[in-house]
């Protein structure tokens, strides 16, 4: 074929449809068929690289001896390096002597004389430089020249099959970009000049609107005037692409409005890319409707737990737990003046609670606990506090003292009178009324678990003697630290003589004489000074220590009645015993031994014995009761009165003197019903021959008086106070005079 022939062949294969829309498999067949035909070779072919530059597939090669196409051997680079190499530096190798030419040599004995190929004329195919391919033509049989013609022919197909891997690949790329445009799941926006310059589908269907509709939007157009944090959604945008262009990719989350005007949370992500020369960004949506929900509904859900692990169920009030939460709270949030108490607890425990849940049923408890917490609740808040139910019908009320404008007294009292408050139960009314227990921090505690205990320390004192409110105070209270200490202490202490007997005197009425005297213990403690017995005494009765301490109590009476005798004074002696030293015979063992060794008469010691001590005990305390008496010891019954001890029960005692308690003897004067008491306890004594003395006279009327309503001994400060025994004695000489003694 001559050169112009050629030209036209090349122009026509250029144009053949079936290249330009067919896959590079079938266009590689046609253009292996025209080239061969073309030149009048023996064989032409087309051979690819798939991804791998160093072989070659056969794509499809043309046999004009058979008219057919084959395809599917393969080139490798390792078995014809040299091949290889020449093809990456020659556009064109024109081997007319194959078998001799250094470029296709290797090619000899597997490929070119198997086949009786003698000429070669391969042109390479390239993309972006690399050699991807190589279009062969074969002359079988005899030797062929390649003329300048032929080989421009082999090297344009060749571009033209390179081109078209240009055409293929841009091809699919951009069938791959459309399609991951047109199906992702995420909006995608082009925008330039700040508005939208192409969306995708996606975005559409987020924005529920027509391409039409959404081309040329700005982004501020799609969304509401203000973002949830308040800013307005047009300076936002607006930052955020301004950074955008100036290279920065921006991450953000995103409320976007739809064109319906629902509204949906985006996270976007801004990134500037060059389109054309111009500037834009290329915005991803992607709805998170979804997860905002579910992390709303996790949010949601922990919240709800942790209200539910907070508050109490029936009541809703904070549970006890949060008490000491919040005690923390205020404490750390509080500037404590040093000494001065700043957090209140109030422990408030209703009275008849569980009468009303026995006999109205637990319905009804339930609602008289909600309404009564209902109107607690009110109150503590409007004081400034938090209220707690700790369980059952026991309620706390916490409160930062610095804060509020009452004093605790007040506080205390605004409580209870909401307490007291009559609550309508369909048609009965109910007066609940309670008990309030005050702890003070610092004051009684320095932490909420403390506090709480002396609440409820001060809580029961107030249940126990009627009362409304109490205040902690360290002497009600069993457990405190210096009490467990003292426990400790008081053992040794008796042993090492810290006890110390005070002496009161006990007068008759009518003839102004000392009739005998009550010892009182104290403690010299080395560190505390001088203790009352109403702090050490409870320890003792806890412990065995009441035992060495009652015995430590009478060997020192005795031997003071001793010393009174030899300083000329027949002074009696009362001591008090506790429940607990009738409950076993040691101590009357050692009164027995000590009235025979030391000689005294048993008519100068008295025994004070509480009705409680007989009401807990009442046989073994009856005989030993008895023992004492065989011992000749007179019995007096002490604090008269207070114990409900029934009088046919006291008629079976061997008793000798009954003391009227000091609570009935204070105000008998101007309390109509302690009169009443003083009177009838002076009459019962007296039926049963016993010898009346009222305890407690603090002044001359109720001195007189006694005596008018015919008691015949009386105790108390107007007479003189419990005293050391160098100043009891004192007392002695100046109530008598020394002429008066009876000794001498
Ligand atoms: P008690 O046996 O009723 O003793 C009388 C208490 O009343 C004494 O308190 C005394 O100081 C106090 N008192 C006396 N006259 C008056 C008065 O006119 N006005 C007032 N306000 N108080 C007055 P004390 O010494 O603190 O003793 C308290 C209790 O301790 C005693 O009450 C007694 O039960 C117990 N106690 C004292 N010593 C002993 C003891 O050696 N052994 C035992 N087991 N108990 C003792
Ligand atoms: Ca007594
Ligand atoms: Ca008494």
């Amino acid at each position: 074929m001559n050169s112009l022939g050629l030209e036209d062949s090349y122009l026509a294969l250029v144009k053949d449809n079936r290249i330009v829309d067919s896959s590079l498999h079938e266009s590689a067949s046609v253009i292996s068929r025209h080239c061969a035909l073309a030149i009048s070779a023996s064989r032409a072919s087309v051979w690819m690289s798939q991804g791998d530059n160093n072989v070659f597939h056969c794509l499809s090669l043309y046999s004009a001896d058979k008219d057919t196409n084959e395809s599917g051997a393969v080139l490798e680079e390792k078995d014809f390096p040299r091949y290889f190499k020449s093809l990456s530096t020659e556009r064109v190798i024109d081997a007319h002597r194959a078998h001799y030419d250094v470029r296709t040599s290797e090619l000899t004995e597997s490929y070119l004389k198997p086949l009786n190929v003698h000429s070669l004329l391969d042109a390479t195919i390239r993309h972006l430089g690399n050699v991807v391919g190589v279009l062969c033509v074969e002359m079988v049989s005899e030797e062929r020249k390649w003329t300048k013609e032929e080989q421009v022919f082999v090297t344009s197909v060749a571009d033209f099959i390179s081109q078209r891997i240009i055409a293929d690949e841009l091809m699919r790329r951009e069938e791959t970009y459309k399609a991951l445009f047109d199906h992702t799941n995420e909006g995608i926006i082009v925008l330039s000049d700040g508005k939208c310059a192409d969306i995708n589908p996606s975005l559409c269907s987020m924005f529920k609107g027509s391409r039409d509709d959404l081309i040329g939007k700005s982004p501020v157009e799609l969304s509401p005037s203000h973002q949830p944090g308040g800013q307005p959604s047009a300076d936002v945008a607006m930052d955020y692409i301004s950074k955008c262009l100036q290279g920065e990719p921006q991450n953000f989350e995103w409320v976007h409005q739809r064109l319906d005007g629902t509204q949906f949370f985006a996270d976007i992500a801004l990134n500037p890319v060059q389109i054309a020369g111009e500037d834009t960004v290329f915005v991803l949506v992607r709805d998170i409707t979804d997860r905002k929900d579910s992390e709303e509904k996790t949010q949601i859900a922990k919240e709800k737990l942790a209200y539910r692990a907070s508050h109490d169920p029936l009541t809703g009030l904070l549970v006890r737990d949060q008490l000491h939460v919040y005690f923390d709270k205020i404490k750390n949030n509080n500037t404590v003046n040093s000494g001065a108490a700043s957090i209140a607890l109030l422990l408030l425990d209703l009275n008849r609670f569980k009468e009303v849940n026995d006999t109205l049923g637990h319905a009804t408890g339930d609602s008289v606990l909600v309404k009564l917490s209902n109107c607690l609740g009110k109150q503590v808040s409007e004081l400034g506090g938090y209220l707690f139910r700790l369980g059952g019908d026991e309620f706390v009320a916490l409160f930062d003292c610095t804060q509020c404008s009452e004093t605790v007294d007040e506080i205390a009292t605004k409580l209870h009178k909401c307490l007291k408050m009559p609550i309508s139960l369909d048609d009965i009314k109910i007066e609940m009324g309670a008990s309030i227990g005050i702890a003070l921090y610092p004051d009684n505690g320095e932490d909420s678990h403390e506090l709480l205990r002396c609440a409820d320390v001060a809580m029961y004192n107030a249940k126990n003697n009627d009362g409304v409110t109490s205040s902690y105070d360290a002497q009600n209270d069993m457990n405190n630290k210096r009490r467990l200490s003292m426990i400790v202490e008081l053992g040794s202490g008796i042993t090492k003589n810290e006890l110390i007997l005070h002496f009161q005197p006990r007068i008759h009425l009518k003839t102004g004489d000392v009739t005998g005297c009550e010892a009182l213990v104290r403690w010299r403690h080395p560190r505390l000074g001088l203790v009352p017995p109403n702090e050490f005494l409870p320890l003792a009765e806890m412990t065995e220590l009441i035992h060495p301490l009652s015995e430590w109590v009478l060997v020192n009476s005795v031997s003071q009645i001793k010393r009174f005798l030899a300083g000329g004074y027949s002074v009696p002696i009362a001591m008090n015993i506790s429940a607990r030293n009738l409950t076993d015979s040691r101590l009357i063992d050692k009164l027995g031994t000590l009235i025979i060794e030391e000689n005294i008469d048993p008519e100068l010691l008295e025994i004070e014995i509480t009705e409680s001590a007989l009401i807990n005990h009442p046989q073994r305390a009856v005989e030993n009761l008895n023992k004492l008496d065989l011992l000749g010891v007179h019995i007096a019954i002490d604090d008269f009165g207070t114990g409900y001890s029934s009088l046919s029960y006291l008629k079976k005692l061997p008793l000798s003197t009954l003391k009227i308690d000091r609570s009935f003897v204070k105000d008998m004067l101007i309390d109509s019903s302690d009169s009443v008491i003083v009177d009838s306890t002076i009459d019962l004594a007296h039926n049963f021959s016993l010898t009346v003395v009222a305890e407690g006279v603090e002044d001359q009327a109720t001195l007189d008086e006694l005596a008018a309503r015919g008691c015949e001994q009386a105790q108390g400060f107007f007479i003189g106070k419990p005293m050391p025994i160098d100043e009891f004695e004192r007392w002695l000489d100046d109530y008598y005079g020394k002429s008066q003694r009876l000794a001498s």
